[in-house]
């Protein structure tokens, strides 16, 4: 397992103002410390979530569209709208982003597999790239598609064998309450019954998940032997907290199971 090699996925919520427009300086503050991260010898891949809210914007939708083939048009648009942000903010830190669009049979497929991580490694190995994946949203139809970011950032952390995954959102982690409230949860080995249910749901017009699928995805990272942590992306620096251990937010120790329960 490499300890320092990372992904990191960043949920809509985070990416967007409350509005649902594109929050440029917050992807500028994000990428200042994954940029930091990647100069001082961190391997980070990014998952990101944003497509499908930065195509509402630009087509000037106020509702998310009901039909796939919508959101699929919605996503087109939005993700060059979302790379062209994150391009933008990554040349003023001497990076390049780039782009992998990923399928759920893409992650089903050997050969996709290692062709994408034959990618990664050699984007990785030169220190200068940060690749960005998000779900191919514009062909992936309900039957076929991963369905949230928070999964296929943890498939996708099995594929590079990184030591951690992280999930940056709004919230500061799992709470002792379901609705959020309570008191932060800072460390989780084993996934009850009871931490299962602390996990409710939430979607929106934009954002998708909750922290249920946060869980499900920690349970498939830990196949690879991967932590997961769950922090609240809005906390200033806090990927550098992250690396210096110092931190709000709960951290998944799971043993791998033989028999994953969310495939
Ligand atoms: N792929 C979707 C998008 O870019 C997001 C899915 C998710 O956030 O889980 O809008």
């Amino acid at each position: 397992m490499k300890k320092k090699r990372w992904v990191v996925k960043l949920g809509t919520g985070l990416l967007t103002r409350k509005d649902g427009t594109t929050d440029s300086r917050q992807i500028g503050l994000l990428v200042a410390q994954l940029a930091k991260l990647i100069h001082d010898g961190h391997e980070i891949v990014l998952v990101s979530s944003g497509a499908i809210s930065a195509g509402m914007t630009a087509m000037r939708l106020t509702q998310r569209p009901q039909t796939t083939t919508g959101l699929q048009a919605c996503a087109t648009i939005g993700q060059i709208e979302l790379m062209s942000e994150y391009q933008h903010h990554l040349r003023r830190h001497r990076l390049l982003g780039a782009q992998l669009l990923l399928t759920h049979a893409n992650l089903d497929s050997r050969t996709s597999c290692r062709h994408a991580t034959h990618t990664l490694e050699h984007l990785l190995a030169q220190r200068r790239f940060l690749p960005i994946i998000n779900e191919n949203d514009a062909i992936a139809n309900e039957e076929i598609k991963v369905g949230d970011n928070d999964r296929l950032s943890a498939h996708v952390t099995n594929l590079v064998h990184a030591g951690t995954l992280i999930i940056l959102s709004g919230v500061d982690g799992l709470m002792t309450a379901p609705d959020g409230t309570g008191k932060l949860i800072p460390r989780v080995t084993t996934l009850t019954d009871s931490i299962r249910q602390l996990a409710s749901g939430t979607t929106s017009q934009r954002n998708t998940g909750g922290m249920t699928t946060k869980l499900h995805a920690a349970e498939i990272a830990a196949q690879s032997g991967a932590q997961t942590i769950i922090a609240n992306g809005r906390t200033p620096r806090i990927l550098e907290q992250i690396a210096t251990g110092k931190y709000t937010g709960t951290l998944f120790k799971l043993k791998a199971k033989a028999d994953p329960a969310f495939p």
